[in-house]
């Protein structure tokens, strides 16, 4: 712990965190020691963790990166947080993302961007580290901790992790507890562990996941040893490749690691199968609704009475003119877009068109992946992000569906509240971190971080 302590004094350059708790870091160190010394250790005990800011930890700024949260520290602290803390892990503080966790780049945070620790060959222009985990990512990668929490609605955990090199998996939706996270995309919004490599996400998911009565939709079912699951005998397993996932003008660099990783399977015993998931196409479009129209609902709750910033109001201003002002303020660019493009989609006259329809296409996605698990397939193994890391303000002022393309490989998944987990594969030609992707069969995350500790 003040080893990490000192590396994030020195790191004021990553912008990886944003708020420090080095107090509260020592007390539940010290207390993580008497555990250890009487011992009553589990795995967790005395691990230091970065918190993504999404996480409301109780007395501590929890802002989801917004301007609208400003200065709002919850009174209470979210499952996760708490089990992490129960099983002696130690948060070193807060960490940065893009905000509301809208976004691939970590650029849309009110506390700047965070900067990835890798360099592209000998070019010193600064990377994203992906986003919306950037901080997460960026403080992995930079050691800074020794892991970080992260969550992810469309590729949030995975996208980073490729690109600064690290493991992150994204749960099963309803494995992990969403009380207590700020809410995005509920229908899609899942936490995870950033971690250094797999056997590290199995014991944090272990300590992270489990039935939360505190959130409807937390599945009430047995946790398995995901630790012990790590035999690295994946013999016999079926690994599906979907063709879908070759995209047109796919750099041939992702399509090298993408055939090293299936050899590398195959050479553990796997048998590889070519799939198909037809309507993979339509993931993209069906997510960029989906999600904003999540979002305008869940974002109605910042109005400026209940929490964070309110904006200053002229004599004769009323309860509407507080609203407009305070969102108007508080709100990036970003999120104001997702709040228009959502509440248009589920406006009385577009909500058929738009909202339901996507509603459909998530469901032909979901039973794409059903078919092909339930023809014996066990794994699927795709790119986890179409490129490398990108130069931060690369793509900012670029349309925002170039932004949105990152997620491409990755937000699937959560269209179909599947387990997947993204592992370092190797480096481009300029020395960048590339990442793999696995999907699992839901609530087969043992299986999955098996298969993923055999491509490691
Ligand atoms: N990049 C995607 C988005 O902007 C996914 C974000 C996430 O998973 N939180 O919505």
């Amino acid at each position: 712990t003040s080893a990490c302590l000192s590396a994030i004094e020195g790191a004021d350059a990553l912008g990886a965190f944003v708020h420090n708790t080095p107090d509260i870091a020592t007390k539940q160190a010290k207390a993580s020691d008497a555990r250890i010394k009487a011992g009553d250790a589990p795995a967790m005990c005395g691990i230091p963790l970065g918190i993504k800011d999404l996480f409301c930890t109780k007395g501590v700024p929890s802002q989801a990166a917004s301007g609208i949260l400003d200065g709002f520290k919850p009174e209470y602290e979210s499952t996760v947080t708490s089990q992490l803390f129960d099983a002696g892990a130690v948060m070193l503080g807060k960490l940065n993302m893009d905000e509301f966790a809208m976004g691939s780049s970590n650029e849309t945070s009110v506390y700047g961007n965070a900067v990835n620790p890798w360099r592209r060959g000998n070019d010193d222009t600064a990377l994203t580290p992906g986003g919306s985990s950037g901080g997460s990512a960026s403080a992995v990668a930079a050691d800074l901790c020794l892991a970080a929490t992260g969550t992810d609605t469309g590729g949030s955990i995975r996208q980073p992790a490729a690109f600064v090199g690290i493991t992150g998996l994204k749960p099963t939706y309803g494995r992990v507890s969403r009380w207590g996270i700020v809410a995005f995309a509920s229908s899609l919004d899942q936490a995870g562990p950033m971690t250094k490599d797999v056997r590290d996400a199995a014991i944090m998911l272990q300590a992270m996941c489990g039935h939360d009565p505190k959130d409807s939709t937390s599945a009430d079912l047995p946790v398995p040893d995901f630790e012990a699951a790590l035999t690295g005998d994946i013999k016999g397993k079926t690994i599906g490749i979907p063709k879908e996932y070759r995209m047109d003008g796919m750099p041939e660099e992702i399509e090298k690691l993408w055939a090293d990783g299936t050899t590398m399977l195959k050479d553990a015993g796997a048998k590889i199968v070519d799939i198909s998931l037809p309507h993979t196409k339509y993931a993209l479009p069906a997510y960029y609704v989906i999600a904003p129209a999540e979002a305008s609902s869940n974002l109605a709750r910042y109005d400026g009475v209940r929490f964070g910033h309110r904006a200053q109001l002229a004599q004769g201003d009323g309860i509407t003119e507080m609203y407009e002002k305070t969102r108007a303020e508080g709100f990036g660019a970003e999120v104001q877009r997702r709040v228009m493009v959502g509440t248009y989609v589920l406006s009385a006259g577009f909500y058929d068109a738009y909202y339901n329809r996507a509603r459909k296409v998530r469901a032909l996605i979901k039973r794409d992946f059903d078919e092909v698990f339930a023809d014996g397939v066990d794994a699927i193994l795709t790119p986890a992000t179409p490129s490398a890391a990108f130069g931060l303000g690369e793509m900012a002022d670029a349309d925002p569906i170039q932004m949105y393309l990152n997620d491409v490989f990755t937000v699937t998944v959560n269209l179909a509240g599947l387990p997947g987990i993204s592992v370092p594969a190797g480096l481009d030609k300029q020395g960048l971190p590339l990442g793999l992707q696995l999907i699992g069969r839901p609530w087969e995350e043992a299986d999955l971080l098996n298969t993923a500790y055999a491509l490691e």
